[in-house]
């Protein structure tokens, strides 16, 4: 039968089964399209990585002997719609059946099986063979609970696929988790290895999305692309990863600095969305350098693990189990716009102006900056919840929508009420300048919460928090903090309250 079987940008697995071996009567396609480039404003650098990944990847099945039809974003023949190109594609070749890899963001997943009704030929589907649980497999686990916990999700998956386990079911090290172990700031004076860099020149895409039209923002890093874009640069990655930053990952793995932008992370979300990286194959090279060599202790491969065995498949879990509904949901009825700054970087906040700044530099920042500083001022300026996920969707290098809406809208911005995070990862200036010497130099003073210079996170968090002053006080690691609001002195919390306010009305200034 000729087969016509699609390939997404996010689904470039090198080892599929697919690939195995190649058929005449099998025909690959791949194509750039507006509806993907436009579906929301994109950093150009996830743009030109995205299409010079695809572009790699085709390269790569064509020299193994594949049949690929690739679709350019200005091809003239482009109709620039996955079920256009498709529907044309079959009726000219007269292909008799379609086949797809599952896609990992509803969006897509509506838009193919639509496809599918529309065809008169026989559709098939097939797995990804990437992730490490089944779609559904989170929503079964905790059917009937009211909330999910990674924590049992994670102990779970350690034994399923015994990864860092004793003997008699018990885990390395004696514990599950060594999170206690972890947590530190950066010295003064010391200087992590410098990041790994490509150094590809990719004018000719980014000349190409401006000539077409694709709005873009961010340094398109034209001249210099500093992300993998094959498998075997990811690897690369990987290696110079587990080498030089894994010793110290987890120590520092929450720390954030003004000279150091990725600082131990390992900068392997983009391979491994793409898919050009195997989850398992990641997680095992961990483990075998933990256990082969004594400079990478538990604590340090058991903190990396844990992000890509816990919480990347469980985010993928919470997604599935609610979409279509948790993209629409905002427990806070929260509805201000983002601020501007968060475009360009421009802001006397320190700490949002090198969060932002470098987010806009390299479609990159880590964890902790994403979350407890570009998402904390969006949920205590109480910003609208889909304002937040388009921006995080559009600027990161490895948004996808599966993983970057149950961290934006459930983690960070906790639209879900408490599905996913016990509680909302709010802070004042305290934690921000305990984590980082952001706050040295800022034109605000973390130590004031009113006047002229007081930083703004402290009396937008008190502000939040008096808001939610019933939500908080059920929970047993924020009530201590409400009794602290409430015993302070009424014109004390009035000024503090109308400080948030000047602040609210004035984002833009800040
Ligand atoms: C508001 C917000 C939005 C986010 N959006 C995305 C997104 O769009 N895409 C994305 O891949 N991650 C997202 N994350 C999770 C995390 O910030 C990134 O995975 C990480 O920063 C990628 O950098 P790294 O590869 O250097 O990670 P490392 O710190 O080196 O961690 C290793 C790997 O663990 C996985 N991982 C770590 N934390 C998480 C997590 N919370 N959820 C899922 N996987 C995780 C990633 O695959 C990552 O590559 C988001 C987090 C927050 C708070
Ligand atoms: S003082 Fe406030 S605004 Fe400035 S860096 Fe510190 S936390 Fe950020």
């Amino acid at each position: 039968m000729k087969t016509l079987r699609l390939i997404l940008g996010d689904q470039l697995n090198y080892n599929h089964s697919w690939f195995k071996q190649t058929h005449d009567d099998v025909t690959y396609v791949m194509m750039e399209v507006k509806t993907e480039t436009s579906y929301v404003k994109h950093h150009a650098q996830k743009i030109i990585g995205i299409f010079a990944a695809m572009r790699a990847f085709a390269g790569y099945l064509q020299d193994n002997g594949h049949r690929v039809i690739y679709f350019k974003l200005d091809d003239a023949n482009n109709r620039q719609s996955f079920a256009e190109n498709i529907k044309a594609l079959i009726r000219d070749n007269e292909f008799d059946k379609f086949e797809y890899l599952l896609p990992d963001e509803y969006r897509v997943d509506q838009h193919l099986k639509e496809l599918s009704e529309d065809l008169s030929i026989p559709v098939h589907t097939y797995d990804t063979e990437h992730f490490l649980t089944d779609r559904g497999e989170v929503q079964e686990l905790f059917q009937g609970k009211k909330s999910y916990l990674m924590e049992s999700f994670y102990r779970y998956m350690r034994k399923k696929h015994q990864i860092l386990m004793a003997p008699a079911g018990k885990p390395e090290g004696g514990k599950w988790n060594f999170d206690k172990s972890n947590r530190n700031k950066l010295p003064k004076g010391h200087r992590p290895p410098r990041p790994y860099q490509f150094h590809y020149d990719y004018k000719e895409i980014y000349k190409l999305l401006d000539e077409c039209g694709t709005e873009t923002f961010g340094n398109p890093s034209a001249g210099d692309f500093q992300w993998p874009a094959t498998r075997s640069d990811s690897l690369e990655l990987l290696d110079y990863f587990i080498k030089n930053l894994l010793p110290l990952f987890g120590v520092y793995q929450d720390a954030m600095d003004n000279d150091f932008w990725s600082l131990y992370h390992s900068r392997l979300s983009f391979s491994l969305n793409v898919k050009m990286l195997h989850p398992l194959e990641v997680i095992r090279k961990v483990e075998a350098a933990h256990y082969q060599n004594s400079d990478i202790d538990i604590a340090q491969a058991e903190g990396f693990i844990r992000q890509i065995l816990g919480w990347r498949e469980f985010m993928r879990g919470i997604y599935w189990a609610h979409m279509p509904g948790y993209a629409g949901q905002n427990y806070f009825g929260h509805y201000r716009k983002l601020p501007e700054f968060y475009w360009t970087g421009k802001t006397n906040m320190n700490c949002l102006s090198k969060a932002i700044g470098q987010s806009l530099e390299h479609a990159y920042a880590h964890h902790i900056q994403r979350l407890m500083i570009t998402g904390n001022f969006a949920v205590l300026n109480e910003t609208h919840p889909d304002e937040v996920d388009r921006w995080y969707l559009g600027i990161y290098i490895d948004a996808f929508e599966w993983v970057e809406m149950p961290n934006t809208r459930g983690m960070s911005q906790f639209a879900d009420g408490g599905t996913l995070a016990t509680k909302p990862y709010v802070s004042s200036a305290n934690y921000i300048n305990k984590m980082s010497n952001y706050c040295k130099g800022c034109y605000y003073n973390p130590k004031k919460t009113t006047g002229e210079d007081a930083c703004p996170f402290n009396s937008l968090f008190w502000s939040f928090l008096d808001k939610n002053r019933e939500l908080f006080s059920k929970n047993r690691r924020m009530n201590f903090l409400v009794k602290n609001w409430e015993k302070r002195d009424a014109t004390d919390r009035q000024s503090v309250l109308e400080q948030a306010e000047y602040y609210k009305g004035n984002v833009d200034q800040l």
